[in-house]
């Protein structure tokens, strides 16, 4: 065996299962323990930093610098009594990861020496610069630095040995370089707009919480292997590669028994994301080899985020300390199912209802009603930005490729929910209800059972799927940041809840009574949005047909995807509500481009690299050993040789055929990006390396694969699918 890939098996012949030990044998007896919770802040602040912190969690007050210097005392002594030497602001800034700087407690003292510090200045903002982070030209380097400020509604929590602050990312001039400033933006807008609309139903509503839980889908590959795969390394995905034999078609690995080795490293990795305060629940096995899922329970979305982007990280961490590497990206490996993020979402009330739960009477399911409804609305007008808001260039590999939701933007019901709307539809009427008809419509909407969660028929195939109290917003790619689909998401609801108010205010100005104004609005909408109700299955081609016909979009293309950003109805969406204007939009949007030919031209640069050092070099190497030995038979058969050589002369060919169309097309691939690389503007770059470039990915890829079954076992440089699929 190539002696690369041969160290990496001796390495792995070599591992042992590492023991890992939970922190207690309760877990509640540990959770939250890096965490400066409500219990923690309650013993280290004073009685009225307590209160003012509270009460800007809860009810968004701002805190004044006394108060701040208060709560700075209090958390440093609490993270030097558990180690801490570090602090940190913690952001998320437009890439896929997390970004933090750590700077020492200390300070000089009077003596001449040190002494640990932290003050409320430091605790609410930082001008960590980081003008390296892409920010769309919303900030020229030679302007002001970028700031940092504290997300209090986001508790601080121990890394290691660093204190990190949950913090927003802004530029001098107040726009959003970040995921989590626009995301607080959005929460609040459906906060409010929400809150509105429940006042129809319930005037002790007067707090509206976005729900999020996510289950995060990951593969694990052997560090060894996987350090012996540069594409892998260096772009998270296999660029090459034959499938193995035997992957995913006997359906063996979903669900079953989890082999020593992982379970260990998942038992380490719920033990740290416990003492953060992370609530994981679900573990197991999914589709293809070597990868899993973990869920967590779900909970507010700032906080639910802010875990999801700790766990990928701790995922990272834990998986190394077992000599594993976690894949993060939609499609590390071709032919087998890719990585998804299911973005379970729902809106919950601080009387401890759940929107998108059924009630308990025909009030509750009014009210549950006219929230569908209206997320039913803003899926209808706004499914091209919320495909923007999930389409990259690692999750477009999954996206209509029969594995994942379809690019066509849908939303599943069920029957039970779908008789309620055709209900509403075949009963209400513009005309004033007689007290009879309003009897029986509401003795109907009442019949709603209570619990839809067990009894709903599933829809695997949707993109967007009502699941009994919830709505599973499925199409998020593994590596996303969920706040990017959440953003979207929580901004057309609450534009549309707005909208509803005005709707129904509108008709209740004119004389009509509440519940009838409800009704007539709702059965309006229910009418309108129609076409982007589905039940069926969404992988169907028939589905593609019965879309076009509906006058849904259907869109792959990531470059003509993202344009769902820059649309009229979106700009407007968005500056409307305040969370993005115009400039921040178009630099944000900006950033998703160049993030797409980035990762292009480093899978082409790689792909183009490993095509002629490795694979090129290799199939060189066994057609010469061929071509010896035809040599020899001529030597020792004479003409003979031809009938005794037979296929090997067609197989000396063939390699030459396969070497001939790699180095020509990694020649021209080269060209195509330096044609790209010339054009000035992002988008046209974009649109030029999906175009011109990409598709030289899977052409070369196409020769290689041919090559990897032709060449000697022995002699091939990288592990092959197999090896890295069922070794661990
Ligand atoms: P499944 O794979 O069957 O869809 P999982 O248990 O893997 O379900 O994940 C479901 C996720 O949805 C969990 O994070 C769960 O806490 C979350 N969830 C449950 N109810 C709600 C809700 N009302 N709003 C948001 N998320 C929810
Ligand atoms: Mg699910």
């Amino acid at each position: 065996m190539a002696t690369f890939r041969l160290a990496a098996f001796n390495k792995l012949l070599e591992r042992k299962p590492i023991e890992v030990k939970r922190e207690a044998d309760l877990t509640s007896d540990y959770y939250g323990s890096k965490v400066f919770d409500r219990a923690k802040m309650k013993k280290y602040l004073s009685k009225d930093s307590y209160k003012a912190v509270i009460d800007a969690i809860d009810n968004g007050t701002t805190i004044d610098r006394k108060i701040a210097d208060g709560v700075a005392t209090g958390m440093k002594a609490w993270a030097l009594e558990n180690g801490a030497t570090h602090y940190t602001h913690w952001f998320q800034p437009l890439t896929d990861g997390t970004a933090e700087k750590h700077d020492a407690f200390i300070e000089h003292s009077d003596m001449g020496g040190v002494v640990e510090a932290f003050s409320g200045k430091l605790l609410a903002q930082q001008e960590p610069d980081a003008s390296s982070f892409p920010n769309g030209g919303l900030r020229q380097t030679f302007e002001a630095r970028g700031y940092t400020a504290w997300d209090v509604s986001s508790p601080a929590f121990l890394m290691g040995s660093t204190l990190c602050i949950p913090t927003i990312f802004i530029s001098y001039t107040g726009e959003a370089l970040d995921y989590k400033a626009p995301l607080l933006k959005a929460l609040n807008a459906v906060d409010k707009a929400a809150v509105d609309v429940c006042q129809y139903f319930d005037k002790n509503v007067t707090k509206v919480w976005a729900n999020l839980g996510w289950e995060q889908e990951y593969f694990l590959i052997d560090e060894a292997l996987y350090q012996a795969r540069p594409d892998l390394s260096l772009t998270g995905r296999t660029l090459m590669g034959h499938s193995s034999s035997k992957d995913q078609q006997l359906d063996d690995h979903y669900f079953g028994s989890i082999p020593t080795r992982v379970h260990n490293f998942m038992i380490d990795l719920e033990n740290e994301a416990y003492k953060l305060g992370i609530p994981v629940k679900t573990r197991h096995n999914e589709v293809a080899p070597n990868q899993f899922e973990l869920a967590p329970i779900f909970e507010e979305c700032n906080l639910a985020n802010d875990h999801n982007q700790m766990i990928m990280d701790l995922l990272n961490r834990v998986a190394r300390k077992h000599a594993f590497r976690c894949l993060l990206h939609e499609k590390p490996f071709a032919g087998i199912n890719g990585s998804g993020k299911h973005n379970n979402w729902s809106l919950s009330t601080n009387t401890g209802v759940v929107l998108y739960a059924p009630g308990k009477n025909p009030k509750g399911n009014m009210q549950f009603l006219t929230f569908v409804v209206n997320a039913l609305m803003a899926l209808y007008k706004h499914q091209d930005l919320l495909r923007a808001s999930i389409l990259n260039a690692s999750n477009a590999h999954r996206l209509g490729a029969n594995e994942a939701p379809p690019a066509i933007m849908s939303a599943f019901l069920g029957t039970e929910v779908n008789k309620m709307l055709a209900l509403i539809e075949q009963n209400v009427s513009d005309k004033k209800m007689s007290p009879e008809e309003k009897t029986s419509l509401k003795l109907n909407i009442g019949r709603i059972p209570e619990i839809l969660l067990d009894n709903t028929d599933r829809n695997r195939t949707s993109p967007f799927a009502f699941t009994g109290n919830r709505f599973e917003f499925r199409a998020v790619g593994s590596s996303a940041n969920c706040a990017s689909a959440m953003i979207s998401l929580n901004t057309a609801v609450a534009a549309q809840l707005i909208e509803f108010k005005q709707d129904v205010d509108a008709l209740i100005e004119k004389g009509i009574k509440k519940d009838e104004a409800i009704l007539q609005v709702l059965k309006k909408y229910i009418g309108i949005c129609k076409t982007i109700r589905f039940d069926g299955n969404g992988y169907s081609q028939e589905w593609v047909v019965e879309a076009a016909k509906r006058g849904l979009t259907n869109i792959t293309s990531v470059p003509d995807a993202l344009k769902g950003y820059l649309t009229p109805s979106s700009k407007d969406l968005f500056s409307k509500l305040g969370v993005f204007d115009k400039n921040e939009l178009e630099g944000r949007v900006e950033v998703e481009y160049e993030k797409f030919t980035k990762k292009i031209q480093i899978e082409a640069r790689v792909l183009g690299d490993l095509a002629i050092n490795h694979i090129v070099p290799t199939a060189v190497k066994y057609q010469t050993l061929l071509i010896e030995n035809v040599k020899g038979l001529k030597d020792v058969f004479g003409d003979e040789y031809v009938n005794l050589a037979g296929n090997r002369l067609e197989i000396i060919r063939e390699i030459s055929d396969h070497i001939t169309a790699i180095k020509n097309m990694v020649k021209e691939m080269i060209e195509a990006r330096k044609v790209a690389n010339a054009l000035s503007d992002q988008i046209e770059m974009a649109y030029a390396y999906d175009k011109d470039v990409r598709p030289y990915l899977t052409d070369i890829r196409y020769h290689i694969d041919k090559l990897e079954l032709i060449v000697d076992d022995e002699l091939w440089p990288l592990p092959k699918y197999r090896e890295l699929l069922f070794t661990r």
